[in-house]
C-alpha cells in the first residue's frame, strides 16, 4: 500500500512507540502507582538497562520481521515460524510472562501453541493475561487496506497462540483496528472496531471503553489482565496530551508499568508518529532482537519494510 509521508511516520510510530513505552516503564514495574504527578524518566532499574526493551518488544519483533519479509500472518507456516523464535528467545530471556513461559516451555509450532494454551485455560481458566495485546502493535502494519473483518481475524489468531481466552484475543482486535485507524487517518477511536466483536460480547466491551474514559489509569488495578491493561492504556492516552505524557501517564498505572506503557505506545505512537518519540529516548533504545543488534534504527527499518510488504499480504506471501 502506497503511504503518505506523514502515514508511513505513524506505521513506524506504531513500533517506536511501543518500543519507547516498554523501555520507559520497565525500571517501575511491580510497584505500586507512583501517583499523579510524579515525574517519569527514561532510566535504568532494575535487570534492565537504559532505554532497554523488554518482553513486550521481544515478542512483538518476531512478527514484525515476518510482516518485513513479505510473510502473511493468515499462513500457517509463518505462525509456526513465529512460535519458534519465539520458544528461542524464551529459553535466555530475562523476563517471560507466566502464561507465555508455560505454553512456550514445549512449544515448537503453532499447533503445540495453541494446545498448550487451551489445556492451560481448561485447567485454570485462567489465560486472559495481557501477554498478547503487548506484541500486537505489528499486526496492523501488514493489514493497512485489507477488510477489517480480515485484520480482526488476523490479530484474533496471534492472540490465541499462546492465550486461549477469547477475552485476549477480543483486546487485540480492539487494539490491532484502533491501530490502523490511527495510522490511516490519525484518529483515536476505540470504539471502531466494536463491530468485529462477537455479538455477545459487544455492549461489554464498550462498557469497559466507557469506564476507561471515566476513570485514571491507576484506578484499573490488576493491570496483568488483559481487560484492565487496555482501560490502563486507553485511560492514559485520553487523559494526556503528546506521547511522552501519554506513555508516563501509562507507566504511572504501576504494577505491570512496562506492558501497559507498550499497549499505550503502540496506539498513541501510530497516532502522533515516530517523529513523536524524543531524539535521546530514541538513542538510547535497545534490546534483544535475535541474532541482529536491537536499536531504533533498526525497528524503524523492519516497520517500513513490513509497511511496504504490506499489499503482498492476501495470497502472495514468499514463505
Ligand atoms: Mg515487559
Amino acid at each position: 500500500m502506497r503511504l503518505s509521508t506523514i502515514q508511513q511516520d505513524r506505521a513506524i510510530g506504531a513500533i517506536l512507540g511501543s518500543a519507547a513505552g516498554d523501555a520507559l516503564g520497565a525500571p517501575y514495574e511491580f510497584q505500586p502507582s507512583i501517583g499523579p504527578d510524579a515525574p517519569v524518566t527514561m532510566r535504568a532499574g532494575g535487570p534492565w538497562g537504559l532505554g532497554e526493551w523488554t518482553d513486550d518488544t521481544s515478542m512483538a519483533l518476531p512478527i514484525l520481521w515476518a510482516l518485513a519479509e513479505g510473510r502473511s500472518l493468515e499462513e500457517e507456516a509463518t505462525l509456526d515460524r513465529i512460535v519458534a523464535t519465539w520458544a528461542d528467545w524464551a529459553r535466555d530471556a530475562k523476563d517471560v510472562g507466566i502464561q507465555t513461559r508455560q505454553v512456550l516451555a514445549t512449544a515448537r509450532t503453532a499447533a503445540d501453541a495453541r494446545a498448550a494454551t487451551r489445556a492451560l485455560h481448561a485447567d485454570t481458566g485462567r489465560t486472559a493475561g495481557n501477554g498478547s495485546l503487548m506484541r500486537t502493535g505489528p499486526v496492523a502494519l501488514g493489514y493497512l487496506d485489507a477488510p477489517d473483518a480480515v485484520l480482526a481475524v488476523v490479530a484474533r489468531r496471534l492472540s490465541d497462540l499462546t492465550h486461549a481466552d477469547p477475552e485476549a484475543g477480543d483486546g487485540c482486535v480492539l487494539w490491532s483496528l484502533a491501530i490502523r485507524r490511527a495510522i490511516l487517518d490519525g484518529a483515536l477511536d476505540l470504539r471502531a472496531g466494536l463491530t468485529q466483536l462477537p455479538a455477545a460480547r459487544r455492549e461489554l466491551w464498550a462498557g469497559r471503553i466507557d469506564e476507561a474514559e471515566a476513570r485514571m489509569p491507576w484506578e484499573f488495578t490488576n493491570n496483568g489482565w488483559v481487560v484492565a491493561a487496555m482501560q490502563a492504556a486507553w485511560s492514559a492516552i485520553v487523559h494526556a496530551e503528546g506521547l511522552e505524557e501519554r506513555l508516563a501517564m501509562a507507566v504511572r498505572a504501576g504494577d505491570d508499568t512496562d506492558t501497559v506503557a507498550a499497549i499505550a505506545g503502540s496506539l498513541a505512537g501510530a497516532a502522533e508518529g515516530a517523529s513523536a518519540v524524543p531524539g535521546e529516548w530514541r538513542r538510547e533504545l535497545h534490546g534483544w532482537a535475535g541474532e541482529a543488534t536491537g536499536t531504533a534504527q533498526g525497528l524503524e527499518a523492519w516497520a517500513a519494510s513490513a509497511v511496504a510488504s504490506g499489499g503482498e499480504q492476501s495470497g502472495s506471501a514468499r514463505c
